[in-house]
C-alpha cells in the first residue's frame, strides 16, 4: 500500500521552513477523508515537492507533527535510533543520574511520546493516536534498550481526549511490587508509579530541588510540596521545614520520604497553600526560606489574567513572610506565562509587599527536558531564586 500524501498551503510551508514542528488543520490543502489518524504521511507543498514525513491526527487541531525531513522508512529501526539518540543526550548531560526524562515528545523529535526513567523502572505516556497505535512496538524497543524491571503506562492524561483517546493506565511490561525509589542529589525518593501524579513525579524540577538545598537555611516552608521533592532538600540545611500540600496521599508520601532519609525536621501539613500563607501572615510567622511550586494555574490563554493574580498573591505573601536575607524559590510551570511576564509579576508583588528583592538565579527545567527553539510550549518551566533584603 502506498503511503498517504498530504499537501499543505503556502502558510504551512512557511511554518515548516521556520522549523515549527506542527501544521494546523487550516494549513492543509485538504483534510484527507480516508485517514483515521495516527498514520505516518508524506507531506508535500502545493506543487508536489516533498517536504518530509509527519504523524497525522484526525481529531486535534494540530493535524501534522513533523517526524522526519527525509524519505526514510519509519519502522522499528527508525524509532530504535530516535530512542537511542534521546537517551544518549541524557547519559552525556547527566552521567550520574538514574532518574530523568528519557523522551520529551517533540523536543526529542518523538511527538506524542513521553518516557521517564526512575532507576530500574520506566513510566510512559502515549499521548496521540500515532504513538498509541505503536504502543506495543515502542514498549518492545524500550525493553530492548533499557531492560527495565517494569514499564508503567501513565497515559491517564486528559490531553488524550483532544486526540479522541480515553485516558488509560496499567503495567505494560514486567511487574510492579510496591513503590519504586530514585535518587536526587543526597535524597532518596519513593514514588508510586501507578498512583502518583503525572508519570509518578515531577522530574523537571530535579536540578532545582538539589539547588534548593544550597540556599536553604533557618525556618523553611515548601508550598505545593507533592511528595516533598523540595521539602526534603531544604531539610538537609534548614532547622525545620513545613511542607504544605492539599493532597492527603501526597502528605503521606512526604512523611514516608522524610523517614526514609532519616530527616526528623520535616512536618507535612495537609492544607490549601493560599489559606496557609494568609493565616501564617495573620499569626505573625516568619521564615528564612520559602519554595512556591504550584500546579499550572492557566490551562489556556483565557485563564492567564486569573493565573497571574494567583501567582502574585502567593508570591506577595511569601515575600512578606520572609525575614531580611530570606530566600524565595518561586516556580511556574504554565507556558502561557513566559519568563518576562513571570518576572513582571514578581516585580509587582515585591512592590506591593514593600520589599526590595534581588534575583539570584533564573532557572528552567533540567537538561533532560530540552527546549525546542521553535516551539515556545517546550520552554514552560521558570524557577527564580530571589533574596528579600
Ligand atoms: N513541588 C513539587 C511538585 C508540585 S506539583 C515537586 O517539586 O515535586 C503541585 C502540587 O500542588 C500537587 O501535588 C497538588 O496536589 C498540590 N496543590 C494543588 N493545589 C494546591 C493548593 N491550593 N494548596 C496546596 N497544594 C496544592
Amino acid at each position: 500500500m502506498s503511503q498517504p500524501t498530504i499537501r499543505i498551503t503556502r502558510k504551512g510551508v512557511d511554518r515548516w521552513k521556520a522549523g515549527h514542528p506542527w501544521i494546523y488543520e487550516a494549513d492543509l490543502e485538504q483534510k484527507p477523508a480516508a485517514l483515521e489518524g495516527g498514520e505516518v504521511v508524506r507531506v508535500e507543498d502545493g506543487r508536489g515537492y516533498f517536504l518530509g514525513q509527519a504523524f497525522f491526527s484526525r481529531d486535534s487541531k494540530i493535524s501534522l507533527r513533523w517526524l522526519s525531513w527525509t524519505d526514510e522508512a519509519v519502522d522499528d529501526d527508525f524509532f530504535r535510533a530516535r530512542l537511542a539518540t534521546a537517551d544518549a543526550l541524557r547519559r552525556r548531560a547527566l552521567p550520574d543520574e538514574t532518574a530523568y526524562r528519557v523522551v520529551h515528545g517533540e523536543a526529542d523529535l518523538l511527538p506524542g511520546l513521553v518516557v521517564d526513567r526512575f532507576g530500574d523502572f520506566l513510566s510512559v505516556q502515549f499521548l496521540h493516536k500515532a504513538t498509541e497505535q505503536r504502543k506495543a512496538a515502542l514498549t518492545r524497543l524500550l525493553v530492548e534498550h533499557f531492560q527495565p524491571r517494569a514499564i508503567v503506562n501513565r497515559s491517564d492524561a486528559n490531553v488524550r481526549r483532544l486526540e479522541g483517546l480515553e485516558p488509560e493506565k496499567g503495567v505494560l511490561h514486567g511487574a510492579l511490587s510496591g513503590p519504586a525509589t530514585y535518587r536526587e542529589g543526597h535524597i532518596t525518593l519513593e514514588v508510586d508509579l501507578l498512583t502518583g501524579q503525572k508519570t509518578g513525579a515531577f522530574l523537571d524540577q530535579r536540578d532545582n530541588h538539589v539547588m534548593a538545598s544550597e540556599w536553604a537555611h533557618g525556618e523553611a516552608l515548601d508550598c505545593f510540596s507533592y511528595a516533598g521533592g523540595f521539602a526534603l532538600q531544604l531539610a538537609l540545611k534548614a532547622r525545620a521545614v513545613t511542607a504544605v500540600e492539599i493532597s492527603e496521599a501526597a502528605c503521606a508520601q512526604i512523611e514516608a520520604n522524610a523517614k526514609r532519609n532519616a530527616l526528623g525536621n520535616v512536618t507535612a501539613v495537609a492544607a490549601n497553600a493560599f489559606d496557609f500563607l494568609r493565616d501564617a501572615l495573620d499569626e505573625g510567622k516568619r521564615y528564612d526560606t520559602i519554595v512556591l511550586d504550584p500546579p499550572s494555574f492557566a490551562k489556556n490563554k483565557s485563564a492567564v489574567q486569573a493565573a497571574a493574580r494567583g501567582y502574585k498573591e502567593i508570591n506577595l505573601r511569601a515575600m512578606q513572610l520572609l525575614n531580611p536575607g530570606g530566600v524565595l524559590i518561586s516556580a511556574s510551570c504554565t507556558h502561557h506565562i513566559d519568563e518576562a511576564r513571570f518576572e513582571e509579576m514578581l516585580d509587582s508583588a515585591a512592590a506591593d509587599a514593600k520589599r526590595r528583592v534581588q534575583i539570584l538565579e533564573k532557572r528552567g527545567a533540567g537538561k533532560d527536558h530540552p527546549v525546542l527553539l521553535s516551539l515556545r510550549e517546550t520552554r514552560y518551566l521558570k524557577c527564580f531564586v530571589l533574596r528579600v533584603l
